[in-house]
Order: C-alpha cells, then structure tokens, then sequence
C-alpha cells in the first residue's frame, strides 16, 4: 500500500494526465483502500466517464457507497451489471451488503450465497454471521387463526384485495389479450371451456426490462377478476436455514389455495426457478423441486382457482422445466412502451392531478427508452415541484406540458437498453423453440 506522499505523488500524476484510465483506476483503488471514501467515490467516477461500464470500476464506485452507507447508490451502480449472468461475484457480495443496508434480508442472502458458489475467494465472514442471524419473525404475537400451521406463519406474502383493473393499465394490448384468454376466459366461461375438453390451469410467465409494468399487470389481472392478490417477492421465501424456504412456498400456495380464485404472482421468479444445471448447491435445487410440486399440486384440483403469474427480467435463467404444460406454459414479452404508450400511461399517471393544458404527445415524444416506472418518477418530481411552487404562491398552481417536459428533459431512462442488449446475447442464436418470437422484432431493432 502506497504512504500518503506516495498518494499525493499519484494524486497530482492523475491531476497532469486525466485521461490516463490505467493511472485514474490505480489511483482510485488506492484511495479505496486507505479509507479516503469520497475521494475514492470521486475518482472512480472520473474513471468511469473514461470506461463507461467497466466492471472493475463499477465495482469500486459501489464498495466506495456501500461503505459510505450509500445503500441505493450501490445499488443502482451495481444493477445494470446484476442482471447478465456470470457478473462478477465480488459484486454480488456487494450488492448483498447493499440489500442488508436497507434491511432486505432474503435478497441479501440469495446475492451472497450465489456469488460464493461461484468464486469461494469472494466470502466475507463478517457478512455471512450477519446473514445467520436470524431476524425478528414478522409473525403476530399471538396466532390470528388457531387453525393456520406453524408453516403458514413463517411465509410473508399477504392477501390484497386488488382497487387496479385493466383499465388502469395504459397500452400493452397484447399483453392484457394474453392474460384475459389465459386467465379471465377460463374462470369467467368455464362452460365453454369444459366443452372443448380444457381446463383452466397453468401459469403466466412475463418478462421484459424492469419497470415495464409486470407487477402492475398482475395486480390488474386480480383485480379485472375479482381474485384475491398474493405479492411474493424473494425475501417472502427466500430464507437462509435449510429447508426454510421450501416450507415459506408450500405455505404462499397454500395461503393463495385458501383465498381462491387468487392470483398468485412471484416476482423476481428466476431465483426461485433457476436453472438446476447452473446451481452447485443441493439445497437451492430442492427449493426449484418444490416449486414444480407446488405447481403441479397433488391433485388435479389442487390448484383449481389459483392462478400462478410470474414475473422476471432475466427469462433465460429459467429452468426450462418451468415451461411444461400446466406451470408456466405461456411466456408473454411485457415490452417498454412505445410513443403512444407513454403518452396513455402519462395520462393515466396524470388523472387526478390539477393539470393545466397538457400536451402528453409531446412528452411521449421525448421520452424514448422511458418504461412505465421512469415515466411514474417524471411524474413525481414534476407534482412535487409544482407543489413547492403553490406553496411559495399561497395557491395551487396545475401542472402543464411545460413542466412534465423540463423534468422529463433532465431525466434518464434505467436500463431498456441494457437489458435489450443483454436480452440479445441470450436469445438471439437460441430461439429454436420459437420461445422469443415476441421479442426478436426488438432486439433486431435499432435502440
Ligand atoms: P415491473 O414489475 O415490470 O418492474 P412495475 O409494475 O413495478 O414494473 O411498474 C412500475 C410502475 O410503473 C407501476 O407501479 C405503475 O405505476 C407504472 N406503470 C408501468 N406500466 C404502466 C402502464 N402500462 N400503465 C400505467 N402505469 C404503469
């Protein structure tokens, strides 16, 4: 390790030659390593303009957030990376103590235990005893219903009750035409079905880059039948003690069995159902046969009314043992949306908001790339700074095209992209099954 003249000689080198990748990266490293947090933080960004997407630097930048408690800033740093396969496993130790930082137990715990199975090299003691600790129960003091198993008590999923249908879903007709066939008709015509020998049965599989709109969907799915809604995310199963997390899924379905009909939607699914092939530890291939099992059910009935969507940004991760009839034999691209898209979603996010004139065509226009949950923040900040505004003014003061184009003009889209890109590795040579017909006009497009 460099003395601190010897960092000063090496600060001032970087200072004469900021275009020296190789000098700015050694530099940051250092600074990283004596503890100069934003110094380092600093740097690794000046060297990430140089490198845009190089990992290693990535890397540095989110150590220097995480150990600065940036939590979100880690993340966000890492995300881009997290989503591809293969990406390094120092960064998935990373992100673990991100998750941690902001209290998300089993998401941490998946990120580190998959990145250890990678490279062993990567542990850190001092994390993984943070992860073994177990956490307060999030169970009520005393039982709500003397009936429930112990099992039940331990899943953290809930039952909603759904206020969003399809028409709070701005565009996407193919995709709500794909669900209303598969899901609505069935349940809501089973006369007809019955006639032509079918069951209703089988789950939803959608996928497409973050913040497209999957989770919404599924809630407008629920709500467009009147089902109950069960929201399961990782950390809902995900649960360190062997067997734990098997006995967190058998009790989500048997949560979603009692409720029926239910929609039982599982976000972020490709953890839960990763390819057995890619895993080296047994019990995360147990946790993928317990998913089929519950999937299956015991009987035929066993799933009767209880309709499974899941949701993922990483489709090609999934075990393709998911895709049997009666799981989830229907895969939907859930696509960013186009110009006319945005504009309806900007509508519908702007409904019950004072507006003045708003022209939502031309914000749609220059928000290409945005999804759904970009757009949602535009949205945001523009009310919020219309907000401030009425206050100074002592009166509210309606939003208009203006102010949605001056926020949207500052903004940034997350990761379409990136994750078109990335989609494009994957399925491009790989689509012999037809599997990714929805999605090869995208990724052959122009983005
Ligand atoms: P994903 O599950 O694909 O990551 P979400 O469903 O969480 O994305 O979408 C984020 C937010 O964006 C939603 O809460 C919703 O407010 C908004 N949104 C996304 N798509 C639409 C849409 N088609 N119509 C209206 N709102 C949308």
């Amino acid at each position: 390790m460099l003395d601190d003249a010897g960092l000063q000689a090496l600060r001032e080198a970087a200072r004469l030659s900021p275009d020296n990748l190789p000098l700015r990266r050694h530099l940051a490293e250092q600074l990283l390593t004596k503890g100069y947090l934003a110094d380092a933080e600093a740097e690794f960004r000046a060297a990430l303009l140089l490198a845009p997407k190089d990992p290693d630097i990535s890397a540095g930048l989110a150590e220097a957030f995480v150990r600065q408690s940036a939590h979100g800033a880690a993340l966000s740093a890492l995300e881009p990376f997290l989503a591809s396969p293969g990406y390094p496993p120092r960064m998935g130790v990373l992100a673990a103590r991100a998750l941690l930082g902001e209290g998300d137990f089993g998401r941490a715990a998946y990120r580190y235990h998959e990145a250890i199975s990678r490279d062993a090299s990567v542990a850190d003691p001092e994390l993984a005893a943070r992860l073994t600790t177990p956490v307060a129960p999030s169970v009520p003091a005393a039982p709500a219903q003397p009936a429930t198993s112990p099992a039940d008590a331990s899943s953290g999923a809930e039952v909603e009750r759904s206020k969003v249908t399809f028409a709070d879903v701005a565009g996407m007709d193919a995709v709500k035409e794909a669900l209303r066939v598969k899901l609505l008709l069935p349940l809501q015509q089973p006369e007809l079905f019955a006639a032509y020998g079918k069951r209703a049965g089988g789950g939803v599989l959608m996928y497409g880059p973050p913040g497209a709109g999957k989770t919404h969907l599924a809630r407008a799915a629920a709500g467009e039948l009147g089902a109950a809604f069960v929201n399961v995310g990782l950390s809902d199963i995900l649960d360190m003690y062997v067997g734990s997390s098997e006995r967190n899924l058998r009790a989500t379905f048997d949560l979603a069995r009692r409720n029926r009909p239910c929609v039982l939607f599982f976000d972020e699914v490709d953890a839960l159902a990763a390819r057995r092939s890619d895993m080296r530890q047994a019990h995360t291939r147990q946790l993928v046969n317990q998913f089929l099992a519950e999937l299956d059910g015991v009987d035929q009935d066993a799933n009767e009314g209880v309709l499974v969507l899941a949701a993922t940004n990483a489709p090609w991760y999934i075990d393709v043992a998911f895709r049997r009839p009666g799981r989830f034999d229907q895969l939907v691209f859930v696509p960013p949306p186009d110009t006319s898209a945005r504009a309806a979603i900007l509508r519908l996010l702007c409904r019950d908001k004072p507006l003045a004139e708003m022209d939502f065509d031309a914000v749609a226009r220059v928000t290409d790339h945005f999804v759904g949950a970009d757009l949602k923040g535009v949205v945001d900040r523009a009310v919020e700074v219309k907000l401030q505004q009425s206050i100074s003014a002592g009166r509210p003061i309606p939003m208009n095209t203006h102010d949605l184009l001056a926020v949207a003009q500052n903004s940034r889209p997350t990761a379409v992209r990136e994750w078109l890109a990335t989609a494009r590795n994957y399925v491009l040579h790989a689509n012999e099954s037809g599997a990714w017909d929805e999605l090869m006009p995208w990724i052959k497009g122009k983005w």
